[in-house]
């Protein structure tokens, strides 16, 4: 038989490698501006289109290479960062593997442009699916610039992969902080379709974070400081009353290198545990410096899991430095800011008061009281404009149609009982300030008031999305909301949305949005809260089917909007509540798959006495 086995053309080997160090334009660009960074670069500029998808080019005043070396790069295995396996053990720099152009340049169009500083011109490379197209002299600044253009071109399959153009961004954001936050010390930008979403001077890195996350975390940071043998900490928690209903900003690096490991996280949680709520969770950027032989090295370089040698020892010393911090902060709430001399935010006017941060909460406030009197028009639960609703007069009749209620466990049907009360003779118990009790037939039905007026909104809000029809509040006050540039990408992507539910928004400037109307059953306070919320469930949203996102959207807006435990209900309130409620489509089921309604049949009753 004659011989089958060849070596694969170097072409389609880089492809085949290109797979593991480019998944998505964030990981080309991770690997440019990484090399940027170790070619010495103090000014790297990201320019993308279309979330990477069309274009991604990286522009640094670096030490540039020479044109044996600008052609070398695009080799595989060509490096000039490790000369021996031993040299592993003592990586400084980001790379070392020689893959990154070599993979990029074999499933992209790439134009390299580079000089050195003591060279007369430049040299210029074009190169497409590894092969040189043209390379010649030419007229370049000091550095590097690399442009990419159509990744994946020559691999459909895996451009058909990518994500929505918002997903890809996030992604791309996502590197480009966790490069630009440890890096203060290298002016970074990032333009998208030719928009600038950052533009981060050389500053301390208190300072980078503000710039990246935005002025609000001016007052949230405290410092953390500790150098003991095995490693030095410093770095930033946030400040527990400012921590986040969702997810918030949680860094790590180590030795300058974003990583993530989830025991270290859970050392940072436990230092706050008791003073966050349940929901919250803590903010931190923190920094390990630590010898690298204690480091397992072998790492691919695109993962960002690592382990340490003693890693029990690393929890510890976090878990205590953090919890340290957080107790000077307590008894000097004054290191703060302004003790900061670099920090150039300009002084407010002297004799300025100024307010302390807080949320304004209406104690008064009730959700179920008819406002129709007062000057916002709210009606809260009374039938909403526009919208259809089922008859809902009768729902001891819905009860009774109940088809497969024991599927919800304590809930029974039964059929056929005449209905021999008017609605209005019920009487309500609220009990524990979360349930409300009624009489049903010869049972009781027990409600769970936060998870029902959390169905009536979520359907309220999902009907909105659908049919754009709702009904809002116009506030007194204008509110202006300021969010980071890539955050409020998001949010304008989310306008058309926001208007079906009933808000009336403008943008204004490049970065904030004034708000003057918004749902009429939300509260003005929780306005911070949702678009917290939204932007972060935009961010996590991954699958871009539209239909999920309403119902995430709807989710969000009805557990912020909802009713919460404790609130005392009269009587007509109470009624009302409940007719709602089995106005809904699935009263049944809470939007978290919880029971909203549990009936307690007289069989039951009996069998408690027993
Ligand atoms: P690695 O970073 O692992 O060495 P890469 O494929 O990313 O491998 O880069 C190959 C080589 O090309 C680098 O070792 C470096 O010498 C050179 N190089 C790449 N990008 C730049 C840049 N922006 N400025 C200067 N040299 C660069
Ligand atoms: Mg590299």
């Amino acid at each position: 038989m004659a011989d089958i086995i060849q070596l694969l053309p170097d072409s389609v080997a880089n492809q085949i490698a290109a797979g593991e160090v480019v998944q998505r334009p964030a990981s080309a660009i991770k690997e440019l501006l990484e090399n940027s960074i170790d070619a010495g670069a103090t000014d790297i500029k990201l320019i993308v289109k279309e979330s990477g998808k069309t274009l991604l080019q990286v522009i640094d005043n670096g030490k540039g290479m020479s044109e044996t070396d600008a052609r070398m790069a695009f080799e595989r295995h060509a490096t000039s960062k490790i000369k021996s396996a031993q040299d592993i053990f003592e990586i400084q720099t980001k790379g070392f593997r020689g893959e990154a152009l070599a993979s990029i340049a074999a499933i992209a169009q790439v134009e390299l442009k580079s000089k050195q500083e003591d060279q007369e011109l430049g040299t210029v490379i074009k190169i497409e699916g590894s092969k040189v197209s043209s390379q010649e002299y030419g007229n370049t600044p000091k550095g590097t610039s690399i442009e990419v253009k159509n990744l994946f071109y020559n691999i459909p399959a895996r451009r058909n992969f990518l994500k929505s153009n918002n997903v890809e961004l996030k992604h791309i954001i996502d590197e480009f902080e966790r490069l630009a936050i440890p890096h203060h010390n290298v002016h970074f930008s990032l333009i998208h379709n030719n928009s600038e979403l950052f533009n981060l001077p050389i500053l301390p890195l208190r300072q980078r974070i503000v710039n990246v996350f935005g002025k609000k975390f001016n007052e949230k940071l405290v410092p953390v400081n500790e150098e003991t043998p095995i490693l030095k900490l410093s770095g930033f928690i946030g400040k527990p009353e400012f921590s986040k209903k969702t997810r918030g900003e949680q860094f790590f690096f180590t030795n300058n290198r974003f990583i993530k490991n989830s025991y270290l996280h859970k050392a940072v949680c436990n230092a706050f545990e008791g003073l966050l709520n349940e929901d919250s969770h803590p903010t931190y950027f923190l920094f390990l410096e630590i010898d690298p032989s204690k480091i397992d090295v072998n790492i691919h370089p695109t993962k960002t899991e690592i382990k340490f040698e003693d890693e029990r020892a690393i929890h510890t010393i976090i878990r205590t430095s953090v919890k340290h911090a957080l107790g000077q902060y307590n008894i000097a709430p004054s290191l703060d800011f302004d003790t900061d001399p670099q920090f150039n935010v300009a002084p407010p006017p002297k004799g300025t008061i100024i307010d302390a941060p807080g949320i304004t909460i209406d104690p008064t406030f009730n959700p179920f009281e008819d406002r129709r009197s007062n000057s916002k028009g709210r009606t809260a639960l009374s039938p909403r404009v526009g919208i259809e609703k089922p008859a809902q007069q009768d729902w001891e009749s819905l009860m009774n149609d109940l088809p497969n209620l024991e599927e919800h466990g304590t809930i029974q049907t039964e059929l056929g009982i005449p209905q021999e009360e008017g609605l209005d003779s019920k009487i309500y118990l609220q009990i524990g300030g979360k349930y409300i009790f009624t009489k049903h037939r010869d049972g009781i039905i027990m409600i769970h008031v936060q998870r029902a007026h959390e169905r009536i909104l979520f359907e309220r809000f999902k009907t909105s999305l659908k049919s754009h029809t709702s009904a809002s509040q116009q506030l007194l006050f204008p509110q202006t909301i300021h969010f980071s540039a890539p955050d409020f990408e998001l949010i304008k992507s989310l306008l058309p949305q926001l208007s079906s539910m009933g808000f009336d928004v403008d943008e204004f400037g490049k970065t904030e949005l004034i708000v003057n109307g918004i749902p009429l059953e939300m509260e003005e306070t929780s306005l911070n809260v949702i678009f917290e919320k939204l932007i972060e469930n935009e961010k996590d949203f991954k699958n871009g089917i539209a239909e999920e996102q309403q119902e995430h959207i709807a989710k969000i807006m009805a557990k912020v909007s909802a009713l919460k435990i404790g609130k005392k209900l009269e009587q007509s309130e109470m009624s009302n509540l409940v007719d709602e409620l089995f106005a809904c489509e699935s009263p049944y089921i809470s939007i978290q798959g919880k029971a909203v309604i549990v009936n307690l049949g007289s069989e039951d009753i009996d069998k408690s006495f027993n």
